[in-house]
């Protein structure tokens, strides 16, 4: 015994890092496309989920859906002892909050929180859709199904929260089902106000908006392809900030494109069969969704979405015209792809709420020199292995080169000139995971 332990000191003083962890394969794993469709099915068949439906019957209206949603979420905190605190979160909407509001009605949102272990008040959002639309949006009587705008996210959603209900996180994770997309992000705004005043630290909103259609309206079949959007910078910066830009360079280095890359690049190691898409765009041209309000105040947020979208079959009253089906109907869904997208939303979910906090206060230096330095404030956790600085050209979309640095709050990179290349930080854990990288917010000088 005394042997052993002496054995175990003198190992030597070196640190190596897992690069993949065999859980998140088991997690891939786990998605069922069976259970995805099933949920799909059923959202769909309340007929409509228009946010200013019925909401007293059990069969059809944004009602019967959200109390499915609510009962499903509870289902599934059942199977882990109460691991998920399930509860609506809902804000009042009238016809003065905007043009397309018919009439008073409560935008209510279905909230599961898996609280974390370590960092409870940290959290990362897996969020869908609870509502749907026809042709008018202001129409909340005739049929909208909705099948892939947007049961398919939320179904993702809800079947992320069986497979990783499974498991215990450092950090919380919301599963979040959310109202009022179609008629002005309400729902989004709504939580993303309630989570503001709660003091709660969102680092990661993965929002999902259409993971289920493979055939785009020009004909184009792809069921490997997918898109992840996000803004360029934060549009809560300040002047000053805005104006180092111009001096330091980062226009395409905000918070939610490092979650974007994170996402990418968790995607690529582990899903390697996949094509992740990084749109450098918060939404589609002029068009919105529900990780905008989340942008709004400040917090990283994406929106993972289908490459190839059909117009025949989204915001459109069920019909035949000319030959061309119209709606929003189950037969445009492809529940192996929507499969697939929810097991990056998983291992994404997994990863991060295995990860340390990212590096704070990252400083740079190296002006007319032939270095680069970076310094970070260090956190007091046990379990962190060190730091990992990534740099990369300019021009380049990834973090290229990567070096770990070990357990140190500053670091010089010899003959990596600062002029030529973007830098950032992020935390390493023991166990091979890591934080988001951070880009520099302010400069060392001599
Ligand atoms: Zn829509």
């Amino acid at each position: 015994m005394k042997l052993k332990l002496a054995l175990f000191f003198l190992l030597p003083f070196s640190t190596l890092v897992a690069q993949t962890d065999t859980r998140i394969y088991d997690i891939i794993n786990a998605v069922s496309a069976q259970r995805i469709e099933k949920d799909i099915r059923t959202l769909a068949d309340f007929g409509t989920r228009n946010t200013f439906s019925d909401t007293l019957s059990n069969t059809r209206g944004i009602g019967a859906a959200r109390r499915f949603i609510k009962s499903e979420f509870d289902k599934i905190s059942k199977d882990c002892k109460n691991c998920l605190e399930v509860f609506y979160q809902k804000d009042l909407v009238t016809p003065k909050d905007g043009n397309r509001i018919p009439k008073e009605a409560y935008v209510v949102n279905v909230v599961a929180i898996q609280k974390g272990t370590k960092y409870p008040n940290r959290y990362i959002i897996m969020s869908g859709d609870i509502d749907s639309r026809n042709s008018d949006t202001m129409d909340y009587t005739t049929d909208a199904p909705g099948a892939n705008d947007n049961a398919s996210g939320m179904a993702g959603t809800m079947e992320a929260a069986r497979v990783l209900s499974k498991y215990q996180f450092e950090n919380s994770i919301i599963y979040l089902g959310l109202s009022g997309e179609e008629q002005g992000l309400f729902g989004g705004k709504g939580f993303a106000e309630y989570a503001k005043a709660k003091g709660m630290e969102i680092i990661a909103v993965l929002n999902n908006d259409m993971i289920g259609n493979i055939e785009g309206v020009d004909g184009v079949i792809d069921n490997r392809t997918f898109r992840i959007f996000s803004e360029p910078t934060p549009v809560t910066e300040t002047d000053k900030e805005r104006n180092a830009r111009r001096f330091y360079g980062g226009e395409v280095d905000g918070i939610s494109r490092q979650l974007a890359r994170y996402i990418h690049k968790t995607t690529q190691t582990y899903m390697p069969e996949m094509n992740p898409m990084m749109v450098y765009r918060l939404d589609r041209f002029g068009r919105g969704g529900h990780h905008r309000p989340f942008n709004d105040l400040g917090y990283a947020g994406v929106r993972i979405m289908e490459a190839h979208e059909n117009y025949n079959r989204q915001h459109q009253n069920t019909r035949v015209e000319n030959g061309i089906k119209y709606g929003d109907v189950i037969e445009g869904v492809n529940f192996e792809y929507a499969k697939k997208l929810t097991a990056v939303n998983a291992i994404n979910l997994a990863s991060l709420g295995w990860s340390p906090p990212s590096p704070k206060k990252v400083a740079i230096g190296g002006v007319v020199a032939p270095s680069t330095v970076l310094k970070w404030d260090t956190i007091d956790d046990k379990q962190i292995a060190g730091y990992k600085i990534y740099w990369r050209l300019t021009t380049s979309p990834q973090w290229e080169n990567s070096r770990f640095v070990g357990d140190v709050s500053t670091f010089t990179l010899d003959g990596i000139v600062i002029d030529n290349y973007y830098f950032g930080v992020a935390t390493v854990y023991k166990n091979g995971f890591e934080s988001m990288v951070v880009f520099p917010s302010s400069v060392l000088r001599e």
